[in-house]
Parts: structure tokens; sequence; C-alpha cells
């Protein structure tokens, strides 16, 4: 046998310890987490109604339309007074990026708080398991009770009200995501007369089928198997992190303590469990920071509510760094960690890139196309004739009237177009434009020519468009 090296042996004998340690719930065990009142439930509530834009925005009304729409068919954004074209959709990527640095930011300052308090999957889960509490019991044994008992008129009930009420949010989830993208009044007699496009039908069963699974069965299984972002999380970290943090120091030797007693030997974590029964992902937050925690802060309330009733200051578990945690006093700066610096400095320049993005956007989209087959033709009477292709874009909500010239091309004139033309909302009008320089007017190779349109009435006064004439070399 192969004598090891003391040091390699305790050193192994350090890892086995702890793996013997590593809990990892794939499923086989169903979390029923206690609920309990506090600053950081006050919170996740808050966080957990921003999902209220969700549900309501899509019936909110704009000059009679609906104001927010993602109009796929038409390849149109409305929001509000703004018409997003696909032209303008570099804005969008922008805006994309800006939410994901702001991600990546956030989790760096603070860990997974989005997870805590905003993330799809927990907050749906967290009203689920609300609705099965005020059915099934509020506690694991509670619901062990509930489940072990013979069937009943009243069980079959309760268990029928609990997974209609289920179904019923999955239902409306899914129809909600469709009315952002078709009118969503419409969408509802649409759906309630069967008359609904093949889409909505498709999307609806996607995302109630996902909502009733993920969030009224997976539950925790999701973010622990499923979401990249809880895989990812992990890079973000740093020591000057502030998650969700038992104090050992403070908190160790933990024991029992007797009503009325006190025991100066022990630390002031009485092992009540309480922080592991209000955690959603069961949690133990005492053996250190765990890949399932979401940050929701619970445990912080559960714990603060134990120290209330011990008298012992609160803050055995609370939001901490692991520099903190290891006597540094203060967490570092934000403005000296690298990595806040680096998000930062993305933020400022696709939020920069954004605001840029609104204050140009203009009423409409004009480009001119020379014809290239032929380059020009040259006429009987020996002027030189060059073919152009028209489009312009109304991305008004009205129809514009429009008319075009020419500039900066001497004896140059415009014909083979109307004089004015009405360009309804949204539509792109596309013409062929012919221009002819006169023999003596001629310049030999390439000019520069400037095609102007004039709104006669519209928001946008007058647009133009560079481009070129091609005559002959001489
Ligand atoms: S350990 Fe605490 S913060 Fe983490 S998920 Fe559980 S309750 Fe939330
Ligand atoms: S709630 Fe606080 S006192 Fe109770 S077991 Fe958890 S850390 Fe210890």
């Amino acid at each position: 046998m192969i004598e090891q090296p003391i040091h390699f042996m305790e050193k192994n004998g350090d890892i086995y310890e702890e793996m013997a340690d590593w809990d990892v719930n794939a499923g086989g065990e169903k979390i029923v987490a206690k609920r309990m009142s506090g600053r950081f439930r006050n919170l996740k509530w808050f966080g957990m109604s921003v999902w209220l834009i969700y549900f309501l925005v899509p019936y909110i009304r704009w000059n009679g339309d609906q104001a927010v729409l993602l109009d796929i068919p038409n390849r149109q954004f409305h929001f509000f007074e703004l018409t997003i074209f696909p032209q303008d959709i570099w804005m969008l990527s922008l805006t994309l990026l800006f939410f994901a640095i702001l991600l990546a930011a956030v989790t760096s300052v603070a860990g997974r708080v989005f997870c805590g308090y905003f993330c799809f999957q927990t907050v749906w889960t967290d009203i689920y398991t609300w609705i099965e509490t005020k059915f099934e019991g509020d506690t694991p044994q509670k619901q062990l009770r509930f489940k072990q008992a013979p069937w009943s008129i009243g069980k079959v009930l309760k268990k029928f009200t609990k997974h209609s009420l289920w179904m019923a949010i999955a239902l409306l989830t899914g129809l909600t995501f469709s009315a952002w993208f078709t009118d969503a009044f419409e969408l509802w007699g649409d759906v309630f007369t069967l008359q609904a496009h093949i889409a909505v039908w498709i999307a609806m069963a996607i995302f109630t089928t996902f909502t009733y699974v993920f969030a009224g069965f997976m539950r925790e299984q999701v973010c622990f198997w499923l979401c990249p972002y809880a895989r990812l999380q992990g890079v973000m970290y740093d020591q000057n992190t502030i998650l969700p943090a038992y104090d050992a120091e403070r908190g160790e030797p933990r024991g029992k303590l007797k009503k009325g007693q006190t025991d100066p030997s022990k630390g002031s974590c009485i092992d009540c469990k309480l922080c592991v029964n209000v955690c959603p992902t069961g949690i133990d937050i005492r053996k250190g920071q765990q890949e399932g925690c979401i940050t929701c802060g619970l445990c912080i309330d559960a714990c603060d509510s134990v120290m209330d009733k011990i008298n012992e200051p609160r803050g055995l578990i609370r939001y901490a760094s692991y520099a903190e945690l290891q006597g540094h006093s203060k967490p570092q700066a934000l403005y000296k960690r690298p990595r806040v610096i680096i998000y930062t400095l993305i933020l400022l320049a696709s939020l920069a890139g954004i605001v840029y993005g609104f204050l140009s956007l203009s009423a409409t989209d004009f480009s001119v196309s020379p014809d290239r087959q032929p380059l020009f033709v040259r006429l009987s009477d020996g002027s030189i004739q060059n073919r152009y292709t028209l489009k312009l874009l109304n991305k008004e909500n009205v129809p514009i009237e429009v008319q075009y010239r020419i500039e900066g091309l001497d004896g140059a004139n415009l014909h083979g177009i109307h004089e004015s033309y009405v360009i309804e909302p949204a539509k792109v009008l596309t013409i062929t434009a012919l221009v002819k320089v006169p023999e003596d007017k001629l310049q030999a190779g390439i000019s520069p020519l400037i095609f102007n349109v004039d709104v006669i009435d519209g928001p946008e006064s007058e647009i133009t468009y560079q481009t070129i004439f091609i005559a002959p070399k001489k």
C-alpha cells in the first residue's frame, strides 16, 4: 500500500467530510416552505407585483389602438406614440444587451436577487405553493397528513380546486403572452369562440403546459437543473458580493435553548431550523452558500424573528459578503471593484446607444438605388438618362403626402413620376424615377446628385438622400 503524505490525507479528509454533508434534492423530496412575514417577504411581494405589467399592459389603449403591440405580421413594434420598424431593430438589440449586463452587474453586487424577487419561475412557484398551502396545509407534516388521509369528497374537492386554480393561472399566462402580439380584446373573443389563429393555440398550449408543470410540480428543480442563469451566476460573484449568509462565528456552537435560560458557552443559533423551514429551495444556509440559494432573504426574516424572541440582536443570518464574514469590516467600495466598473461602462455605452437611437428616430425611411443594368442610356437628342428606384417608408400612424425633386446637378431634370404621392401609415412607396441631363450640360463620369422629398402634409418637412449620376467618360 502506498503511504500518503500526511498533509494530502488531511486535505482529502476535509473534502470527504464536506462531501458527506452535501445534500442535493433531485426532486425526491417535496419542499413545503413555511410562510412568514418580514422585510424580505414584503420586498418579494413588491418584486412579484412587477409582473402585473405583463398581465395589464396589453389592455392599455392609446389613440384608440393597443398602446404596446408587437405586430410581427406587419413587422412593427408599437410603444404608445413610438413605432419601431425592422430598420431600427438594432435599438432592441442594445436594449437586450443593457438588461443582460444589468443582470450581471446586479448579480456581482448582490447575488441572484433577480431569481429571489423577480424571476417568473420563482414568482409563479410562490403563487402556486401559496394556493397549495391554503388547501393542503402550510407545513410538511400537515401536507403529509392530507396526502395520507383516505379519499373523501372534501379531499377530492380540495385537490380539484387547487388544480383548477393552477390551471386558470397557467391559461391566463399563456393567453396573456399572445395578447402582446395581437389585439388583446379581440383575442379573448377569438379564444372563447374558438376562432383564434393556430399560432395563438400553439403559444397558449406551450405556455400553459410549462407554467402548470414548472410552477406546480418541478418548482425549485427548474432552477437547479434547467436554468442556465443559475449555472452562470458563480462566475459573476466575487468575495465582495453580498449574499444571505450565516454568521458562523456568532452562531456556533449552536444548541437548543430552554425557555428562560441562557447559555454563555453557546453561540446565538438555537438550532430551531426555522431558517430551513422557510426556505423555498430547502437549503440550510448554515452550511454555507449553496448553488440552490436564490438569495430571497426569507431565511433572514425567519432568523430575525427568532433573535427578537430570544432578545439577541438581529443579523445572525444577513446579507453579507465573504470578505465581511472573514473579518474585513466593510465591503470594498463599488467604484474600486473592476468587474463593477466594466459592467458600468458597458451599461453606459448601451444606454447612450439607446438614447441616441430614440433621439434620432425619423418619421420616414428613404433610400435611392441607381439602376446598374444599364448604368445610363443615351437618348436620341444626345442627353444622358439614369434610372433610380426610390423607396420611402412612412413610419407615422397617419398618411403623409410627399413630392420628389432633385438638386446638386446642373441641368438635370426629374421625370417619369407623379407630382405627389400619398403614403399610408407603415407602408413603403416604391417608384421608379428617371433623371436626364442634356448633352450641353453633361459632365463626364460620376457626378453627385441629391434627391429631396418634401412632406407636404406630415411632421417631417424634408428628407434627402445623396446618390450619383453616371455619364460616359469622354
Ligand atoms: S437559503 Fe435563504 S436566501 Fe437562500 S433560497 Fe433559502 S431562504 Fe432564500
Ligand atoms: S433560524 Fe436562526 S436560530 Fe434558528 S436555526 Fe436558523 S440560524 Fe439558527
